[in-house]
């Protein structure tokens, strides 16, 4: 499709200009890799709002859920989200911009914006719901906005966001952890070696938690290097024997799943209000296969039998733990970055050109911190 050309902007608080194309990677349908496309003409996103902040992207990265949703997953649910009153066609979804992380540079506000200025360098977690961050451009509402550490490069910090705003929400809601009541508590966290765990890690640890991690033998240094206390090896022999003969935990954060689940909810001290967060739920997939109405009651279901079962027989609590978009969430880590608390842990950066190479090295697993990918 060629270049529409139409004035962008109702709201904003400056002069009008003319809408442009964009370079973005886009998809067209769910698919493999090959399903990533690049294009110079992509939709410039425009203003369509009076909170809105519209961003230059300096800096992407990929998170598990990129790949997860190239290929369908969560698609019913964030049609829904995009298109409450199903008024536009199934697929209208498409060409989708992927890519969840942005550091960038406010380029133009809506009116109503009161936290930015055009040229303030910014950090964000795109919704999954939204257009992502493999883009030149991005809008996104004031709230889901928060000023980039200054110590940080955007190649750095866009490393953070995403796995901040879910590491945060999980912990302090569902875990009913916080700067005031982490102190001296005792937190487990499987999975400690990739994106959401190098983050959770340095969190905790600026909290004043006591932190366990599992991870991969070849991890160890790089997790005791952000603050683990004490690291255990998942790959040599029985990890759940292992973490049984230590003192009992406060909190299992749990980014693994699977089988974690069986023998975690034994490691938390019983009828303390102690607390099982996983991030591995099967939410998205159940209204995947089973539709709206259906996935989200049998995921209901799943979640309240699993709850009354843990905390009638041992007194200890159940809960999923789920990404949200939280600009002022952002803020408080950017202090904890500039106070030299938190460090970005980027594994691997590509330019621009390579997202798909970006997107293979994301699909090959065994995370070490994060992807990037520079965009400008
Ligand atoms: P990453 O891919 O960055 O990291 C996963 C890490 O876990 C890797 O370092 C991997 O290394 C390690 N690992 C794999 N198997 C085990 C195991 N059995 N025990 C201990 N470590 C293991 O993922 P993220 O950190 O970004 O996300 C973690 C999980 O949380 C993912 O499943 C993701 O989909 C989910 N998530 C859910 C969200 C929500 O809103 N509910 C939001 C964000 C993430 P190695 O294999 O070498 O050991």
């Amino acid at each position: 499709a060629g270049c529409s050309v139409c004035f962008r902007r109702n709201f904003s608080s400056s002069p009008s200009r003319l809408q442009s194309c964009m370079s973005a990677w886009v998809i067209d349908q769910y698919g493999t890799n090959g399903a990533l496309r690049y294009t110079e003409e992509a939709t410039m996103p425009s203003i369509s709002s009076p909170t809105e902040v519209m961003i230059k992207v300096y800096a992407a990265s990929l998170n598990p859920l990129d790949a997860s949703m190239r290929g369908g997953y969560g698609a019913k649910l964030m049609r829904l989200r995009r298109d409450p009153l199903s008024v536009m066609s199934d697929d209208s979804e498409f060409p989708l911009i992927l890519g969840r992380d942005v550091s960038g540079v406010v380029l133009d506000c809506g009116s109503e914006v009161t936290h930015f200025t055009p040229g303030d360098e910014v950090w964000a977690a795109v919704p999954p719901w939204k257009q992502g961050s493999l883009a030149e451009f991005v809008t996104l509402t004031e709230y889901e906005v928060s000023h980039k550490p200054k110590s940080l490069s955007h190649i750095e910090a866009a490393s953070i966001p995403y796995v901040a705003s879910t590491a945060l929400s999980a912990l302090v809601n569902a875990g009913g952890l916080c700067r005031d009541s982490a102190a001296n508590k005792r937190v487990l966290i499987t999975g400690g070696s990739g994106g959401v765990g190098t983050f959770s890690i340095q969190l905790l640890k600026a909290w004043g938690a006591h932190v366990t991690v599992t991870c991969s033998q070849n991890a160890e240094g790089l997790v005791r290097g952000l603050g683990a206390d004490e690291v255990v090896d998942y790959t040599a022999g029985d990890v759940a024997e292992k973490l049984e003969t230590m003192d009992k935990f406060d909190v299992v954060f749990d980014g693994v799943g699977g089988d974690t689940e069986q023998y975690a909810m034994g490691l938390l001290k019983p009828w303390s209000g102690a607390k099982y967060v996983t991030l591995v739920t099967p939410l998205l997939l159940n209204t995947d296969s089973m539709g709206l109405l259906d996935g989200t009651l049998h995921a209901g279901f799943t979640l309240h039998s699993k709850a009354i079962q843990n905390v009638l027989s041992s007194g200890v609590f159940y809960r999923w733990g789920f990404y949200a978009p939280d600009g002022p969430a952002l803020d408080e880590v950017s202090r904890l970055v500039d106070a030299g608390k938190i460090l970005p842990v980027v594994e691997a950066q590509f330019p621009f050109t390579q997202v798909p190479q970006a997107f293979q090295k994301l699909e090959q697993g065994h995370a070490r911190g994060k992807t990037v990918v520079r965009v400008a």
